[in-house]
């Protein structure tokens, strides 16, 4: 916000940019404990964002004599998971989703897991990009059937409500993820892994000493000073993408889908999605196209909620393209 722009640039003209960042990002951790209500026994790794904490996830994991090993997430999820995976040598295995209401499969993801016997476990709670959060009680039975490592990836949890974190002492196999790109501060690339102490030492040794760097501590620590201004702005968030959800579902021939994101899942009249968001587009407003023929996301688009100007703004262009799409 404009008014804190002043004492945020006091801050970085302090920085001594000469000098190596600090690797233990000491201040920045505590202050990231406190904000966000972090629990005593665990511990903390900061990645260069939660893409990189996924890389070390996955490097860890690698068996170094070349077995096969096996990451499993439900699908549709966060694409990181299985390029990170891929890229890293590692088997992945995607389990659909429920296709009415995007809920975990819990027969499916059981069968699943004890076929594969994975090493990671991905669970985004609430799931990018569909937003609905997944039932606590089969979360809680998948992470007791995992052989290996579950991450609960809690990149949306300032818009959810709810969290894993209290969670975290009942299963010495859970580690939670979180970030801060999607509280407003996505340049920064900060992302933070709590978990037992037992597995953050073993991460701990994987990560390079200065992934930090000492513009994003300084500007992360600041930032954070002012948690409430954040939580004031997710409650924005929160107020206007069920707003918007509201009047999506008075929308003629648009199905849109419980969020617990800042974002909003909706379907489309079967193959409009392309005119639609081209037609979006042509009109200044650009969203995400997720339409892939025969899956699951099928004639689906994707809406972050933004400022009311923006969300008013892509109501009316929505409006128009539909009528133009004939729907
Ligand atoms: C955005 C997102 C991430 C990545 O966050 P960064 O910290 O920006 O790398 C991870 N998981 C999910 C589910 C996301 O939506």
């Amino acid at each position: 916000p404009g008014d804190l722009t002043e004492a945020w640039l006091d801050q970085l003209r302090g920085a001594t940019l000469n000098r190596y960042p600090d690797p233990a990002a000491q201040p920045l951790k505590q202050r990231l404990r406190a904000t966000f209500d972090l629990p005593e026994g665990a511990d903390l790794v900061l990645g260069n964002g939660s893409d990189e904490l996924i890389q070390l996830l996955a490097l860890l994991l690698l068996d170094p004599d070349g077995e096969r090993r096996t990451v499993l997430t439900p699908e549709p999820g966060f694409v990181m998971y299985r390029m990170i995976a891929t890229f890293a040598g590692l088997d992945y295995v995607g389990v659909p989703l429920r296709a009415d209401d995007f809920a975990l499969d819990e027969a499916a993801m059981l069968a699943a897991i004890e076929r594969h016997r994975p090493v990671l476990v991905f669970l985004a709670y609430p799931n990018n990009p569909t937003g609905n959060l997944f039932d606590p009680a089969v979360m809680t039975r998948i992470i007791e059937a995992t052989p290996g490592l579950v991450v609960v990836d809690e990149a949306y949890s300032a818009f959810a409500g709810t969290s894993f974190l209290p969670r975290l002492a009942a299963h010495g196999n859970l580690l939670v993820m979180r970030t801060v790109s999607k509280l407003g501060l996505a340049g920064l690339r900060l992302g933070y892994l709590v978990g037992a102490p037992c597995w953050l030492e073993q991460i701990e040794k994987l990560r390079l000493p200065y992934n930090i760097n000492t513009l994003t501590q300084l500007s992360a620590e600041f930032a954070l000073r002012y948690g409430d201004r954040f939580d004031a702005q997710a409650a924005a968030l929160r107020a206007a993408r069920e707003e918007l959800a509201a009047t999506l579902a008075r929308q003629t021939g648009v199905t849109v889908y419980p969020s617990a994101a800042n974002f909003l899942l909706f379907r489309v009249p079967a193959g409009q999605a392309a005119v639609v968001f081209e037609g979006l587009r042509a009109r200044g407003v650009l969203i995400k196209n997720l339409d892939r023929p025969a899956t699951p996301l099928a004639d689906c688009l994707r809406v972050t909620v933004g400022m009311p100007e923006q969300n008013a703004a892509f109501v009316a262009a929505l409006a128009a393209a539909l009528a133009d799409a004939g729907a």
